[in-house]
């Protein structure tokens, strides 16, 4: 990879994003493209920025953190997308400025009370299991109001809307199906909290279908940056 194929690949990917905002009912003209930067190096996510990239995604808090740390002369905006578990809780308040991977109240709480005053609320997504896998981490559908409702209560945290992953392999129409339902169940939690603005969905290879079906926010990594070792 070299910043000319990069700065080649962010423009195919947002005419990618482009064209299938055009042709979806539910019309997002500004779609947000979050460069899921796991396990590139620094060096690239500066690239990036320069060819007009603001927002990345990291997966593991370590790593995230030494980039966070060598990128701090660029105005970035950090966002954690990977499993949480409570010991990381800290570092992610402090660091980060969104939060997409929030899937049970004891994460909620920590990163509310680890959140300083003197910064702007983390803004957070709650991940949602949205094709019933037993391995994937994410709230059920069942469970989600109840979530919601803890997190709107908390001071520190803005929430903002939810997001998913679906199922490995599965198919167009499976996937536009679990987009669908992200959709309906957001608008259900709007008559909460009618702020609620946010469908982080459609990653590299189901972008098309998660915009068609409403994502508001994706989150791609191999389409910009190229295959992963890991
Ligand atoms: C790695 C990752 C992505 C990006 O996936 P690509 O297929 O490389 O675009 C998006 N979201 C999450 C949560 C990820 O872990």
């Amino acid at each position: 990879m070299d910043k000319q194929q990069l700065s080649h690949n962010i423009a195919q990917l947002l005419s990618r994003v482009r064209r299938s905002a055009e042709k979806s009912q539910f019309s997002n003209s500004d779609i947000l493209v979050v460069a899921v930067s796991k396990t590139r190096p620094a060096s690239h996510i500066r690239w990036a920025h320069e060819s007009g990239l603001s927002h990345f995604g990291e997966n593991y808090l370590q790593e995230a953190l030494s980039k966070i740390d060598e990128l701090k002369d660029l105005p970035l905006c950090w966002h954690f997308i990977g499993p949480i578990q409570s010991n990381k809780t800290i570092s992610i308040a402090a660091h980060f400025d969104w939060v997409h991977s929030v899937d049970r109240d004891k994460i909620a709480r920590r990163l509310s009370d680890q959140r300083s005053p003197h910064k702007s609320p983390l803004q957070v997504c709650l991940q949602v299991n949205v094709s019933g896998e037993h391995s994937k981490s994410g709230v059920t559908l069942a469970a989600l109001p109840d979530l919601a409702k803890t997190v709107l209560a908390l001071p520190g945290l803005t929430l903002r809307g939810l997001m998913a992953i679906p199922a490995a392999g599965s198919d167009e129409k499976q996937q536009r199906q679990d987009f669908a339902a992200m959709r309906a169940a957001l608008s259900e939690l709007q008559a909460l909290a009618p702020g609620l603005d946010t469908l982080s969905m459609g990653m590299s290879a189901d972008l098309e279908a998660a915009i068609a079906e409403g994502a508001t926010l994706v989150r791609v990594g191999t389409a910009l940056f190229g295959p992963r070792n890991r």
